[in-house]
């Protein structure tokens, strides 16, 4: 359990939020610049080494604040070089971050919530139910750590030679039902006194909060990932219960209006494939239909089970047709490789730890009732 502190956390503010206490604080805002940097460009977490600081504004800070990214409880690494991190947030919950190296590129995988309301029925977080919200500093603490972590193991001191350049948010949780925290976090991440990524370099992915979706992209629109996963509401509708409150018109309405914030993007739809249920050739031919007027790229990711999950994988086969079909009408189409999944590390195998506020018990016998129906309808 992690003990409660009266102290102010630094990590929960973004800049405008950083400087503004500064200011309260009798301090320039220039003087809040420079912290930004110490605490997300150097990942520093000790006053006591921001020796550009004044000794009197640095008493002030040890004081008042402090620099606490959540404790991580372990981490483990895959043979293919994949980490994963579990971090206590607290009252028994824990959630899970995900490293992925790349030769181009090194991706983070951030969770935003402890658990997760949606309840979509092929992913593990949903089993697991919803605590609450993470924090700000749940957030980019994610980030802060890793990134602290990972170059202190590799031996780089160079702030500026960066070992995460892309960050997603896919790990627990729905981002936009966590929309203010989240979109704080977002401009750390973008900010250049901080993390400095590059708005396309950082992934939201939603179930399709539409309203939500219309905020984000007022309020810092980094790139969008939208988990489809079906091509018509009657499937949707049994596979996500979101859809039931936000069916497949408005969610498409919503992506362009997205794209009219962000004229050179493209939305990403994200299809999971689940064996027998929406893998067959006719769902690829009602999925083109669906998106036309989209600027959009699809990506494929066959299925990964967990317990209890009564889904199965989908053969090899029908995901190579599938991607085939939708390449040959003109959609950039990839397979999500599968990384980790020796440290469960996988897309929807994160589960970390919820003690669920909601009604799990209830919800799951209906998300088993709907698998008997997906059962006899294939
Ligand atoms: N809540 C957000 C982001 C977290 S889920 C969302 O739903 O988009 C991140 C991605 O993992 C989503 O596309 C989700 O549908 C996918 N996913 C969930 N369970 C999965 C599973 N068992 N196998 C493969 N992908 C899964
Ligand atoms: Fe939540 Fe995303 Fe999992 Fe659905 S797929 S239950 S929205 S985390």
């Amino acid at each position: 359990m992690t003990e409660q502190s009266l102290k102010v956390n630094l990590l929960d503010f973004d800049r405008d939020g950083l400087v503004e206490y500064c200011e309260s604080l009798g301090e320039k805002r220039f003087r809040a610049i420079q912290l930004l940097r110490w605490i997300h460009r150097h990942c520093v977490g000790d006053f006591s080494q921001m020796t550009d600081l004044a000794k009197a504004f640095r008493a002030k800070l040890e004081t008042n604040c402090e620099i606490r990214a959540p404790h991580p409880i372990w981490d483990k690494l895959s043979a293919d070089g994949t980490r994963k991190w579990l971090f206590d947030v607290g009252n028994g919950n824990a959630v899970e971050t995900v490293f992925i190296p790349e030769d181009d590129r090194g991706t983070l995988c951030v969770s935003t919530q402890a658990g997760c309301a949606m309840g979509c029925l092929f992913c593990s977080t949903g089993k697991q139910g919803f605590n609450r919200n993470l924090k700000t500093s749940e957030i980019i603490g994610q980030l802060w750590h890793a990134e602290k972590t990972l170059r202190e193991d590799m031996g780089i001191t160079d702030p500026l030679d960066r070992v995460i350049s892309n960050v997603v948010l896919m790990g627990m949780g729905e981002p936009l039902q966590n929309l203010d925290n989240v979109i704080a976090a977002l401009k750390l991440m973008l900010d250049d006194n901080a993390y400095g990524l590059s708005r396309r370099r950082v992934t939201v992915s939603t179930c399709g909060l539409t309203l939500q979706m219309d905020k984000l992209a007022e309020a810092v629109p980094v790139a969008l990932a939208v988990s489809l996963h079906a091509p018509t509401d009657e499937l949707r509708d049994q596979i996500m219960p979101i859809n039931r409150k936000h069916p497949l018109a408005d969610l498409m309405s919503a992506c362009k209006r997205y794209l009219a914030h962000a004229p050179r993007d493209y939305i990403t739809f994200e299809y999971i494939l689940l064996g027998g249920v929406n893998d067959r050739l006719e769902h690829a031919r009602a999925l083109v239909k669906l998106v036309q007027g989209i600027s959009c790229k699809f990506n494929l990711i066959p299925f990964n089970p967990f317990p209890d999950s009564d889904l199965r994988k989908p053969e090899a086969s029908d995901v190579k047709a599938f991607q085939d079909y939708l390449i040959n009408r003109g959609f950039v189409t990839t397979v999500r490789k599968t990384r980790g999944d020796d440290i469960d590390a996988a897309c929807g195998q994160l589960a970390g730890n919820i003690k669920d506020k909601t009604r799990r018990a209830e919800r799951l016998a209906e998300q088993k009732a709907r698998a008997t129906f997906l059962k006899k309808v294939q």
